[in-house]
């Protein structure tokens, strides 16, 4: 993997990057679409491609469960599985750590949930067996209300794991990147990110980010990690998928982005109207009287052949197409966002 960063915006910390991976380079900052079993909700890979993501992501853990990863390997990877021959990411499971957190119990050893204990060395040897290109180690998420005490304890034990999962490693064409946590505290964001930045690894995943704080905390926090980051060294913050939040973030100098959350509300009839994610509901009544596209200017295939009234009919008759051309347009409105963030980098520069 190799990232250059080719402009950068004389306004903001945004810039406008190329990801380069063994599967073809990628345009930053982008969004990643998250197919967390294998499959984005509902979408063939030729969807997911329409809406200009160029990444697609699947979790470690969800994987272990279900169909297994023996399973997986014997179809030849998770490429071959998901019929998907670009980039792909995998996760830790890390985050299952924090959303799971009633299943389950961490020691020093990893993390144990009913049926499955999680351990560094166990989730790297999983992902170099799916063989997705770009990898994560376990660490341990805080939620927001967690103590420094707390988050120092997750920290210290997110910075051991680092070091197995390092040593864990039997390949070394994928790119792992270090995983900076840091809870709610500034000075613990900023030496998480300064102890990561030490060891050299081909990209940062920021984790714990938007699990309850307020925005402008995010935003603060965030900033914070970037500032004691290497500038040549992409960034990926884990779990944001707003529009607006993803613009915003761009311009505080991530690159990468994943989040359930336009397929999530797609399939629950939200879809975003405008760039800066305006939500248009299609389950009320009134939506069925609208005509035009759901975005004006959208060229998605939900926008240039459906009406907003028709897809809210599909949406209230519960039709399976109404889900999928709602995930298909708000995956395309955080990639045309981010699109409309490269361009005017360009622009000024
Ligand atoms: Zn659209």
């Amino acid at each position: 993997m190799h990232f250059r960063v080719l402009a950068t915006d004389p306004t903001s910390a945004l810039r406008v990057g190329v990801l380069e991976t063994r599967r073809g380079s990628v345009q930053t900052p982008a969004f990643m679409a998250v197919g967390t079993r294998a499959s984005v909700k509902g979408l063939t890979p030729d969807d997911v491609r329409s809406t200009g993501a160029r990444v697609v992501l699947s979790n470690t853990y969800h994987l272990m469960q279900q169909p297994g990863i023996d399973y997986v390997e014997r179809l030849g990877g998770l490429h071959a599985f998901m019929r998907w021959d670009g980039p792909m990411l995998t996760d830790s499971g890390g985050f299952q750590v924090f959303s799971l957190a009633g299943l389950r119990e961490v020691t020093d050893e990893g993390v144990h949930f009913e049926s499955l204990l999680l351990t560094p060395e166990c989730v790297v040897d999983a992902q170099e067996r799916l063989g997705a290109d770009l990898i994560m180690p376990l660490d341990e998420c805080v939620s927001a209300d967690a103590s420094r005490e707390q988050t120092e304890s997750a920290l210290e034990r997110t910075a051991a794991w680092w070091q197995r999962s390092l040593e864990a490693r039997r390949t070394t064409d994928q790119a792992l990147f270090a995983l900076v946590q840091g809870g709610m505290f500034d000075d613990l964001r900023r030496q998480a990110a300064r102890s990561a930045a030490a060891t050299s690894p081909p990209g940062f995943a920021l984790g714990g980010f938007s699990v309850g704080e307020p925005k402008e905390l995010t935003a603060a926090l965030l900033q914070a990690t970037v500032d004691e980051l290497p500038p040549a060294t992409p960034r990926y913050l884990m779990g944001v998928g707003h529009p607006a939040d993803v613009v915003r973030y761009a311009r505080l100098g991530v690159d990468l982005f994943d989040s359930v959350l336009p397929t999530r509300l797609g399939r629950t009839g939200s879809v975003w109207c405008d760039l800066n994610g305006t939500e248009l509901r299609l389950a009320r009544r009134a939506a069925l009287e609208l005509d035009g596209p759901l975005r004006a200017g959208c060229t998605c295939v939900a926008c240039t052949e459906w009406s907003i009234g028709s897809i809210a009919a599909l949406f209230q008759s519960r039709e399976q197409l109404a889900f999928r051309l709602a995930s298909v347009h708000n995956l395309r409105v955080v990639a045309d966002a981010l699109h409309a963030a490269r361009s005017q980098v360009v622009y000024h520069t």
